[in-house]
């Protein structure tokens, strides 16, 4: 795994980041004036209850979404400025990706399903299967490369899942309740992959609702009700 460049200023830095939601003539604040500062290399927790907003911040954190208030820099650019194509860019190439619910798809086997922010990224085919195997590896599933994932345990797809977010080398990792599906063993096994990862100099934000998930981070930012009540650093 290759360790990314150091860079001085911080890779993620939120200021007063504020959501607002508009369904119908409802407006909801989802985010109240958020500041956040992450340098590269970084593992940070960001915890709270259903509701405070964890996802809303990944979503942002992630280019998937945009503020309604406040900035978002992300490696020193002013994500807002950035056209369409620029934010496709970072996201396939920049950010790896993890979800709750795995998001592999059913018809594909492992490899073909690690191999897919490839095709996107223009990497041609040996190479791509060459890739996706090797991050199997990684994550210990280099025996199951062909398994599709309905053969797969929940572990072993989140596994499947975090090979995916890593076979474009991404500085960044944003897992969003990664281990929210998963039991305690599985859970124990991803979170020993992203120790692998934090130690191998990625930056990882790690979004959870369980407090002893967030402390295997070493700094943990606590949200409630679209605000940061509480920071503290761990002694993981
Ligand atoms: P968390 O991930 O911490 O459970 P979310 O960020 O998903 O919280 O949601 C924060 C709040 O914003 C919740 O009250 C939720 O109902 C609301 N919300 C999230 N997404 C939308 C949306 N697309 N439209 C309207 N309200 C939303
Ligand atoms: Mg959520």
């Amino acid at each position: 795994m290759g360790v990314p460049t150091p860079s001085r200023g911080p890779v993620i830095e939120l200021l007063g980041a504020g959501k607002t939601y508009k369904t119908g003539t409802i407006e909801f604040e989802a985010l109240r004036g958020i500041d956040l500062a992450i340098r590269e290399g970084e593992y940070v927790a960001v915890v709270g209850p259903s509701g405070s907003g964890k996802s809303t911040v990944m979503n942002v954190l992630g280019c998937l979404d945009t503020l309604t208030r406040g900035s978002y820099r992300l490696a020193g650019d002013d994500v807002e400025q950035l056209d369409e194509e620029e934010l496709a860019d970072i996201r396939n190439k920049r950010i790896g990706f993890v979800f709750q619910q795995f998001h592999l798809l059913p018809s594909l086997s492992a490899w073909r399903n690690v191999e897919l922010p490839l095709i996107y990224a223009g990497v041609p085919r040996e190479e791509r299967r060459q890739r996706a195997v090797a991050a199997l590896g990684r994550v210990g599933l280099g025996d199951r490369v062909n398994n599709k994932p309905g053969q797969l345990s929940g572990g072993q797809q989140q596994r499947v899942a975090v090979a995916r977010a890593l076979v474009t080398e991404p500085t960044m990792i944003l897992a969003d309740e990664p281990t929210g599906n998963l039991d305690s063993v599985s859970t124990a096994d991803v979170l020993a992959l992203f120790d692998q990862l934090h130690a191998a100099g990625r930056t990882i934000v790690l979004i959870t609702h369980e407090n002893e998930v967030a402390q295997r981070a070493r700094r943990v930012v606590h949200v409630r009700d679209g605000l940061i009540t509480a920071e503290e650093l761990t002694a993981a």
